[in-house]
């Protein structure tokens, strides 16, 4: 019998009264969070959810989010987190994909899926007839008439739990993608799959139960979820939840509670050094943090170094996926790490770079990234298709390309959908991008292909200036031109704001304008 929430029960046993969560002024200990999820879980089974049944969670980064999440899985049935930013639609689809029987959705959700006008988020044919709405207080009232709060579900519910009996194979989560390329797809992770991934992500952050983790990352998704939300209980370490993401909201943190583990994606890393700081002891906050890490989508060598430069404190770089629980490999401090690189596969994870046949390819060229091991999902829900493709041979094909140097260690080029063919030239935007940072007038760039009746596809970047400072796009476009392939270098330049960001963090290129402007060279 394995279930996930050992790793909360064994804490909370070990350090009942130690903080588990800091949310503002609330400070959560072990045995609270342990004791709510305890009564969530005997309000479900007394509301009829069984073992395998699914349960939807839209939940900011707040001590609720575990509670909750904790609550499903001792009841036996499996957890379906949902981004917070879903409007209704989105919400409807959701729910209906995976098939839940009850909604956990925080009140500050902007789109409450049931309006006074009546349930008018379901489709009649949804499985999903509970809905709980988590309320600032448990006991507030249910800001729509007729609707059960949290507070009413766990009532006077007693505060230990017998679990439902669960295997290590049995599903735990059905966590959707980013949706980053195309409609977000349910991956079906088991208890195994996670319980395997939470233990070796404390290797990563070097993880010990006096830590201070900040987690500002969403905890609906994958990468907060297993890396830091799961980690830390395990370790029985505190965690400082922050709901979104504000460099100076960051910093505060970092000095208030002395944080000494941070995880971003590269999006973050950016927002932390362009921030002009006037306020707080960089030197301070440095000394405290040991581990940063660093996920979810490339980070340029060039943001890396400075970040590094600036914070004084190492980036360590990984690679996962929703379907691979996350994490498939990292640049382990046992091994040492090598800027660019998302370092060497995790213990227990085999990665191999592949030809179109699965043949794998010589050290130093490019192929798909493909693993199996521990951590690869039980397969997308409901999408047999799908599986075939991605699950071939019982590796899990990332659709990712990379490349294996001489000791072992992996680099990501781009992903397989992102490749740009101009004039039949395969050409990567990861590699432009890296390039154009480290123009002192970049902040951001952002490399998309775009239909050209000439080069079949035209090479166009997104960038983002540095605050105050300018250049022409035909200035840049020639300083890019002297620094890397003639076949690579944009032809097109479009100066924008600020990108178009998925709820994680990760920059959307599926939004950003194929929209040819003028400056073609
Ligand atoms: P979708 O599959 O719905 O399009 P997504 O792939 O962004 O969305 P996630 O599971 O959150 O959904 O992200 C996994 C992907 O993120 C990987 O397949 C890879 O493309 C990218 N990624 C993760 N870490 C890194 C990294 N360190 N460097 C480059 N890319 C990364
Ligand atoms: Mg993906």
């Amino acid at each position: 019998m394995i279930n996930l929430s050992v790793i909360l029960e064994d804490s909370a046993r070990k350090y009942p009264d130690k903080n588990a969560f800091i949310f503002m002024d609330n400070h959560l200990t072990y045995a609270q969070i342990n004791g709510a999820a305890n009564q969530i879980a005997h309000g479900l089974v007394a509301a009829g959810i069984k073992k395998g049944d699914r349960v939807a969670l839209s939940c900011l980064n707040l001590p609720y989010f575990p509670m909750v999440y904790f609550g499903i899985l001792k009841a036996g049935a499996i957890v379906v987190p949902l981004s917070v930013l879903l409007k209704r639609d989105e919400i409807a689809y959701h729910l209906q994909d995976s098939g839940a029987k009850a909604y956990f959705c925080f009140e500050g959700t902007p789109e409450l899926p049931m309006g006074t006008e009546g349930k008018a988020g379901f489709d009649a044919s949804n499985d999903c007839k509970e809905l709980y709405i988590i309320t600032g207080k448990p006991s507030d009232p249910s800001p729509i008439q007729g609707e059960k709060t949290l507070g009413m579900l766990m009532g006077k519910q007693p505060v230990v739990f017998e679990n439902v009996l669960t295997s290590a194979d049995d599903t735990a989560l059905i966590i959707y993608t980013s949706g980053t390329t195309g409609k977000p797809k349910g991956a079906e992770l088991t208890h195994s799959n996670l319980l395997h991934n939470a233990m070796l992500s404390t290797d990563i952050t070097d993880l010990v139960h006096n830590d201070r983790q900040l987690i500002v990352l969403p905890l609906f998704h994958i990468f907060a979820m297993t890396v830091l939300m799961n980690a830390g209980l395990y370790k029985g370490a505190t965690s400082v939840l922050l709901p979104r993401f504000d460099a100076e909201a960051v910093l505060g943190l970092m000095q208030q509670h002395t944080i000494t583990v941070f995880a971003g994606v590269p999006t973050m890393y950016w927002g932390l050094l362009n921030y002009e700081n006037t306020k707080f002891d960089l030197k301070g906050i440095a000394k405290n943090l040991k581990t940063c890490v660093s996920g979810g989508a490339a980070l340029p060598v060039n943001v890396l170094e400075k970040f590094e430069d600036k914070f004084e404190v190492p980036i360590l770089e990984g690679y996962g996926m929703s379907e691979g629980s996350p994490v498939v490999t990292f640049n382990q401090k046992a091994f040492g790490k090598k800027p660019g690189s998302v370092g060497t596969p995790v213990w227990g994870v085999e990665v191999k770079v592949v030809d179109g046949e699965d043949n794998e390819v010589p050290v130093g060229e490019k192929g798909e990234l493909i693993y199996r091991g521990h951590n690869v999902m039980k397969g997308y829900f409901n999408k047999p298709e799908e599986n075939k493709v991605t699950l071939k041979n019982g590796w899990l094909h990332s659709g990712d390309v990379a490349v294996k140097d001489k000791d072992g260690f992996f680099f990501i080029v781009d992903r397989t959908k992102e490749m740009i063919i101009r004039k039949g030239l395969n050409v990567y935007p990861r590699e432009i991008e890296e390039v154009m940072v480290k123009h002192e007038a970049v902040s951001m760039v952002a490399v998309i292909g775009v239909p050209d009746d000439e080069s079949g596809e035209e090479i166009k970047a997104c960038v983002v200036l540095q605050k105050g400072k300018k250049i022409s796009e035909a200035d840049l476009i020639a300083w890019t031109k002297n620094n890397i392939a003639a076949y690579k270098y944009p032809r097109i330049i479009e100066y924008m704001e600020a990108l178009p960001m998925s709820a994680t963090g990760k920059i959307l290129k599926k939004e950003l304008s194929k929209e040819i402007t003028k400056t073609i060279h």
